[in-house]
Parts: C-alpha cells; structure tokens; sequence
C-alpha cells in the first residue's frame, strides 16, 4: 500500500516536472529574440509554477574574448522584496505565461541594482582565475555547491557576487559546445536544492542551450540583412525602418528626436581623381569615424552613396546641432588619405538636420527638412551645419 502510494507520488511529480518543461520550451519557441528567450528561461527557473528557485543568473560564453559574461539575472534583492513579489504572485495566481508576456517588454523586473551588476559582470574563460563557472564551462559539468562544499572555495568570484550559501551552477549547450551557464539558488528561503531539483534544471539547461543557440544565428543574420555590405552600416531599409520607429518611440514618450544628414562635399573630385575604389575606402573610413563620434544609442546608417543619416533619439534640435558640428569637425580633422587634393586640402562634409516635433512628425517631413537644411548647408559653402530652413530659399 505505501508502495503505491509512493510510485503515485512519484508519477504525479513527473507529470508535473514534464508539463512545466514543455510550458517552458513552448514559451521559447514564441521567439527568437535572445533578451526574450534569456527571460523566459530565467522566469522558468524561478516561477513558484515553474521550478521555484529563489534566484536565477544567465551567463553567456563570449568565444572571441574568452570571457563568460553576465546577460541577466531575476530574483528578489532581499527578504522583503521577495515577500511582495511572492505575494502579488500568489494572490493573483500568476501563471508562468502571465509572467512572461507582462514582460515583453516592460523591462520592470530588469532595472534591479542585482541585474545591472549581474550585466557587468565578467571574467576569464580559463581556471583557475574563471572559478567555478569556467570549470563549468570548461568540463561541460554541472556543479552543486553546498553548504559543506562551500569552504573549498572561499575566493570563488561568483560565490562572492551572489553571497551564495548553496548553489546549482549548470552549463548550457548546443550541439556539444557548452554557450552559457545557468547559476540558481534559493538565498532567502534557504531551501535546500534536491536531486530533482538539479535533475529538472539539467533538462531545462539542455532546451534553453539550443533555443539560445538559434536565436543568436537568427540575430547575426539580421543584422547582416540589414547592414550596407562596404561601411557595415545600416542601409537605406533599415533606416527607414528605424526612423518609423524611433519616431513612434518619441511620440509614445513624448520625448524629442532629431535626424542628422551628412554629404561629403566635392566627393566627385576625389573619384575622378583616385578613381572608385579609393573613393570606397574613404567611405569605410568616414562609416567608422561617425559611428565612433556617435553615442550607443544613436543609429548610423548609410543613406545612399556618399551620403549618411544618423538618428538621434531622445535629442532636441539644439543638442543635436552640437552633436552634428561634433560629426563634422571630426571629419574636418581626421586625416583621409590624399585628402590635399581637394578643393580645400580637406576631405569635409556638408550637413543638414531637422527634429520631431517642430520640422514634422512623419519620416517623410524629417527627411525633407534636413536634405532642405543639408542643401543649404552646401549653398553656405559647404563644410558647415545647417538647422533652419530659411522660408523664401525652401523652393530653391
Ligand atoms: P557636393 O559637394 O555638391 O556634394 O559635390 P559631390 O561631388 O560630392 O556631388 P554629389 O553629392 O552629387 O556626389 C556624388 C558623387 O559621389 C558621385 C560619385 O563620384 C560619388 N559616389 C557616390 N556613391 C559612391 C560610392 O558608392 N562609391 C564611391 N567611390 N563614390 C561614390
Ligand atoms: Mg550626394
Ligand atoms: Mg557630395
């Protein structure tokens, strides 16, 4: 009778385990966006529906710099904050697919203090300076930590990040190569990690490998998709469809947005001169200098020939004129190959600008009012920024 009893027991839990698996890897296959698929597998390993680990922390394997770098972390900061959130859950019978779409993408469980460390955190991919994460890594090995184990490593870098008493660490792998690491523990219920509980976070650690795996050939080959082939910048589709959406973005937060334009001044002297391909060399050059005179969150595209767009969110007409005349100095002072044959000793660029809200608040009015502003800018005398339009010149 106990017998049956206890094979019941184990069928149900089982079942459950398998049923949270498959909520879990259906819920990855709903995208392929890596901050998305990071977070669902995060909400999995933490969910009170899901396996119910207190906290959880994604690693990636970065194989150019040989590092294992923080991406993400959820969990409570402390036993007050986990109080609150556990209770809302409960109260609310938040489910696993509630919690993961409130977050595409309100990012309000990401702005903790613990996932801004968690994103700066990295270290070596070697032993023994990498710890236990490299050995992780390294070995292809899951590893539990607990509290009698946890003398062996009294410096350990991630032990000491997490302040972690007892631990599962468990690599992530595609195919045979380990890409990330899952840390997760139960810091402020103290609850002990079981068998099962590594065992589950083993087979979720297999799923979440391959979904990661894919979502980032998915991102590559976006990106290539919407890159201009010689300077790696965005090209003209995919500017317009950021300049569509950034402007969205402004008008939804009602915050300003400008758009920069920029045309190399006697680009023609310098072609016929050295001929095409030197002519695309310093285009490569120019892509890269503007992209380093750009702040992260501005989009650098290449527009068509030698002209570029840059797209600055968040920034106001006069913010943005310093930002232009920053661009062009650059320019002005970089030294271009050859550049003393132009009609000024000086490869230079013209540029025009416009802003969300006052010059428009569609692509097309922005568009027209910085190549208005860049026409004018030429008419100057080139090598200077233009911001107005003046009225009784706009039908030139
Ligand atoms: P302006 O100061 O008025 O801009 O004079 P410009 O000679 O630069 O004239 P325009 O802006 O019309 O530039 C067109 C020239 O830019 C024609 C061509 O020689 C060069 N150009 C355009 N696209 C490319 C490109 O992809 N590669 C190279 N090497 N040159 C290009
Ligand atoms: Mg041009
Ligand atoms: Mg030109």
């Amino acid at each position: 009778m106990d017998d049956t009893i206890k094979i019941n027991e184990e069928l149900e839990r089982a079942k459950r385990e398998l049923a949270i698996l498959y909520e879990i890897s259906n819920a990855m296959r709903t995208t392929l966006k890596l901050e998305e698929i990071l977070y669902i597998i995060l909400t999995g390993v933490t969910a009170h529906t899901g396996l119910s680990f207190n906290r959880a922390i994604l690693f990636l394997i970065n194989e150019k710099d040989n590092l294992v770098e923080g991406k993400m972390a959820i969990g409570p900061e402390n036993g007050e904050e986990a109080n609150r959130i556990w209770t809302k859950i409960e109260t609310e019978k938040t489910t696993l697919d509630d919690l993961i779409n409130a977050y595409k993408f309100s990012n309000s469980t990401l702005g903790s203090g613990f996932n801004q460390v968690i994103r700066h955190f990295k270290i070596p991919l070697k032993e023994p300076e990498g710890g236990l994460l490299a050995l992780c890594a390294l070995d292809s090995m899951p590893l539990h930590i607990t509290r009698q184990t946890l003398t062996n490593h009294p410096n350990d870098p991630v032990l000491r990040l997490l302040k972690a008493e007892e631990v599962a660490i468990v690599p992530l792998k595609a195919k045979d190569k380990v890409n990330g690491i899952i840390v997760a523990d139960n810091f402020i219920t103290k609850k002990e990690i079981t068998k099962d509980d590594l065992h589950m976070l083993i087979m979720l650690a297999n799923q979440a490998g391959l979904a990661i795996e894919n979502s980032q050939l998915y991102e590559k080959t976006v990106v290539r998709t919407h890159q201009d082939s010689l300077t790696n910048l965005w090209n003209h589709g995919y500017f317009q469809f950021l300049l569509q959406e950034e402007l969205e973005k402004a008008k939804a937060s009602k915050t300003p947005l400008s758009l920069v334009a920029l045309d190399i001044d006697d680009f023609k002297v310098y072609n016929d001169t050295f001929g095409h391909q030197a002519g695309d060399k310093i285009l490569k050059d120019m892509a890269a200098l503007l992209r380093s005179y750009s702040r992260q969150m501005d989009s650098v595209c290449r527009y068509g020939g030698e002209e570029f767009m840059v797209i600055l969110p968040q920034t106001n007409k006069e913010e943005a004129y310093l930002i232009a005349e920053r661009l062009r100095q650059a320019i002005e002072k970089h030294p271009f190959t050859h550049e003393e044959i132009m009609p000024h000793q000086k490869l230079t660029v013209s540029v025009g600008l416009s802003a969300f809200p006052e010059d428009g608040a569609i692509p097309s009015q922005l568009l027209h009012y910085s190549d208005k502003t860049l026409y004018q800018a030429k008419r100057n005398g080139k090598n200077n920024t233009c911001k107005l339009i003046f009225f009784n010149e706009e039908d030139n």
